[in-house]
């Protein structure tokens, strides 16, 4: 007997289960689609200019770690605010947003979930239906129940918008509603801006709570365009959470950058928020780590740099887009004869190609090609020497 006799072991994150998986195979044309990162046309993984720069500046200049405010660099929650809602909106210049830096969007979700559920323990949280795997251990973990809403209709494949309105209409009032902000993991199929004027109608006659995962914002249609969608939530006069992360939109994945925003009713609501953000902050890492929020800063805070990474990141989004055409051209002329244009439709990263588990598995044992067995595919991943390859293996396992 010892102390962990009785500890059993975890289940293996799927997603990282794929990539041991994928790092053994012997096929020399494997193409990994199943994790979420976007790669160039080389399948590297880009560092960007702009943070190259942000970063040759500061190794200049060098300056000795001390430890940040438990909020993180002023500068950098500010360039958050002015990214998420715009610098000369309402809501920021009267002091009602509370934002803090934090460790990935994922650590924005943990902040925001910890203190929602101090605020008010008795609250279910929803999900869409599928929805990336860590919302629901994220919320579950924080103390909630966590069901779901409708969101993906496979035999349609599209978006199931009147299940979803049923179920949120269902909702007890302060149920917390996780909403995909843009680009939606794993499905790509976001609501159109006239849908997302009905879902917030709801949310606001039912009293449920909004919070707005925002993971790709750029990846879409645009920084402006994809924020827009939270600028339609504060228009409604709703309190909103927001968590931002930077890891794919300045490929610093491993830097951790994200943030929390909280949208309350006045300043001095804001101020109250903040303190609590705070402690929930204090009691878990204590403040976050200085590199990433610092390069970060750098670059929102910087007109020019700025505008390098609004290049940049259109041009990921661009590539992503092109691959996507590319799909779909290169599946019918490998002999497809289904109708895959639909891949077009859907943004962002992801796609749910609508392979079953099945052809997903023969995919990978026969052509080394990797994504979930949900039939996700990171299209971020293809470029112009692998699709070729990837398309006749799609059309193989059809
Ligand atoms: N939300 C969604 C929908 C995501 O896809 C991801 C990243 N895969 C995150 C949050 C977390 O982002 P980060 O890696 O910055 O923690």
């Amino acid at each position: 007997m010892s102390l962990f006799t009785a500890v059993e072991m975890a289940p293996r994150d799927p997603i990282l289960g794929l990539n041991e998986q994928f790092a053994a195979d012997a096929n020399p044309n494997k193409v990994n689609l199943g994790v979420g990162v976007y790669f160039d046309d080389n399948g590297k993984l880009p560092l960007l200019e702009c943070v190259q720069a942000a970063e040759k500046a500061m190794m200049e200049k060098p300056t000795a770690r001390g430890y940040l405010p438990i909020d993180g660099i002023a500068a950098y929650d500010n360039g958050v605010k002015a990214l998420v809602f715009g610098a000369e909106s309402d809501v920021v210049k009267s002091g009602r947003v509370a934002t803090v830096q934090a460790i990935g969007g994922t650590g924005g979700l943990k902040i925001g979930a910890d203190f929602l559920k101090k605020l008010n323990p008795n609250a279910k949280v929803l999900i869409s239906n599928p929805s990336w795997e860590n919302h629901k251990a994220i919320f579950t973990n924080a103390g909630f129940e966590v069901g779901t809403y409708a969101y993906y209709d496979a035999a349609t494949r599209s978006i199931d918008f009147a299940g979803m309105l049923a179920d949120l209409n269902a909702a007890a009032a302060g149920t917390v509603v996780v909403l995909h902000a843009c680009c939606h993991n794993p499905t790509g199929y976001d609501i159109t801006a006239a849908q997302w004027d009905e879902v917030i109608a709801v949310v606001k006659a039912k009293g449920l709570i909004p919070f707005l995962d925002m993971a790709y914002q750029g990846f879409g249609h645009g920084i402006a365009e994809d924020g827009a969608v939270i600028g339609k939530f504060v228009a409604a006069g709703l309190d909103i959470f927001v968590s931002t992360s930077f890891s794919k939109s300045f490929s610093l994945y491993g830097e951790r950058v994200g943030a929390l925003s909280v949208v309350a009713s006045d300043k001095e609501e804001a101020a109250r928020v903040l303190s609590q953000l705070k402690i929930v902050i204090r009691t878990n890492y204590s403040n976050p780590p200085t590199h990433g929020g610092a390069v970060v800063a750098a670059v929102l805070n910087n007109p020019e740099l700025h505008a390098l990474w609004e290049k940049e990141l259109g041009e990921m989004r661009v590539r992503i887009k092109a691959m996507r055409q590319k799909l779909v051209d290169g599946l019918k002329a490998a002999g497809v004869q289904q109708d895959m244009s639909f891949i077009t439709t859907q943004i962002g990263m992801f796609s749910y190609s609508g392979l079953s588990k099945d052809q997903m598995v023969r995919l990978r044992s026969e052509f080394g090609v990797y994504g979930t067995d949900t039939g996700r595919m990171c299209v971020a991943a293809l470029n112009s020497k692998n699709i070729d390859y990837v398309c006749k293996a799609i059309a193989a396992v059809i």
